[in-house]
């Protein structure tokens, strides 16, 4: 067996490049990278690597992390800038004993030091939209916090080897420092190769508050199918937080086990990638149900010209 299953329509062209990879009986760490990496190059996708959106002051720092579910070997950065693919740094970290977890200026520092080549990754296009944010903020009193998402896969290949990994610029006009979910152990990722994994999108800092990724997988070690396992942890929570602390933010989460079955649930519009050995191969909508269930149907192509068009519009 082997498949991918991936947050958001961005990831759709990546997901495609691991699935060959996948057949070809590549490790899943190869297969993840190279379809992460490809989100982070598209200058496009305004929410991870080049052309990602900056913080508050015009900076783009970016989160990301990287998961062996064999050996639980986890690299991660946050909050680093000017490195064309945080990813790779994320992989490169994720062999070190210790300082895997490396933010700021470290984490710029050690990819530096590491030889990773080094990039201005605000384009002209991302610089735009935040001048014009900062110009809407001052007239009005809107939330800034708008516009961000995380692209977070699961990966199983031939050889029951798994790995989970993120990449992120995070909400756009953050504040200096901040760091969501994407670089977070248990919130914004986790796996095991013996039972499976999980990858988060959304709102950081309600998603650490129930460090679903990880609360997905023990539920999956419990028995649970993987879409079983992401209604329960995420209608559970989003419930519970809305008692508890008043409200809950948009998150998504996406799972896979190491048999290649896979489960999505969304407490917002959601849209998904996934590839399995002969199965599914597409982008998806998900939607809350009701119920704690998740309705998913294939995306139609009016949505996906609808996207295209608005990612490409003029700013
Ligand atoms: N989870 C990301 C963060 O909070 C953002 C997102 O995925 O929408 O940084």
């Amino acid at each position: 067996m082997w498949g991918i299953i991936a947050t958001w329509r961005m990831a759709h062209d990546g997901v495609l490049a691991a699935k060959e990879m996948l057949a070809a009986d590549a490790f899943a760490g190869d297969a993840m990278e190279t379809a992460i990496k490809m989100v982070e190059d598209y200058p496009y996708y305004k929410s991870v690597g080049y052309g990602g959106l900056p913080n508050e002051t015009g900076i783009l720092e970016m989160d990301a992390a990287y998961m062996d579910g064999t050996t639980f070997a986890i690299g991660a950065v946050a909050g680093i800038t000017d490195v064309p693919n945080p990813i790779a740094v994320a992989r490169q970290l994720s062999h070190e004993k210790f300082n895997s977890f490396r933010v700021g200026a470290g984490a710029t520092q050690y990819a530096m030091l590491a030889g990773f080549p080094r990039k201005n990754m605000l384009t002209e296009r991302a610089r735009r939209i935040w001048e014009k944010r900062c110009e809407e903020i001052a007239k009005t009193n809107l939330s800034p916090y708008d516009g961000h998402d995380t692209v977070g896969m699961v990966c199983l290949d031939q050889n029951q080897r798994m790995t989970v990994g993120t990449s992120s610029s995070g909400l756009f006009m953050k504040k200096a420092g901040r760091v969501g979910d994407s670089p977070l152990s248990g919130s914004g990722f986790y796996v095991d190769a013996e039972i499976g994994g999980a990858a988060a999108t959304g709102l950081g800092e309600d998603l650490m508050k129930g460090c679903l990724s990880y609360e997905i997988v023990q539920l999956m070690a419990s028995g649970l199918t993987p879409q079983a396992a992401c209604d329960k942890a995420v209608y559970g929570f989003t419930e519970k937080l809305t008692q508890r602390y008043g409200k809950a933010g948009a998150f998504s989460l996406v799972a896979m086990n190491n048999q290649g079955q896979w489960g999505v649930a969304t407490n917002v519009e959601f849209t998904f990638s996934v590839a399995v050995k002969d199965g599914v191969c597409g982008i998806f909508m998900a939607k809350p149900g009701g119920n704690q269930t998740t309705v998913i149907e294939p995306i139609t192509q009016e949505w996906l010209d609808a996207y295209e068009k608005r990612i490409k519009a003029p700013v």
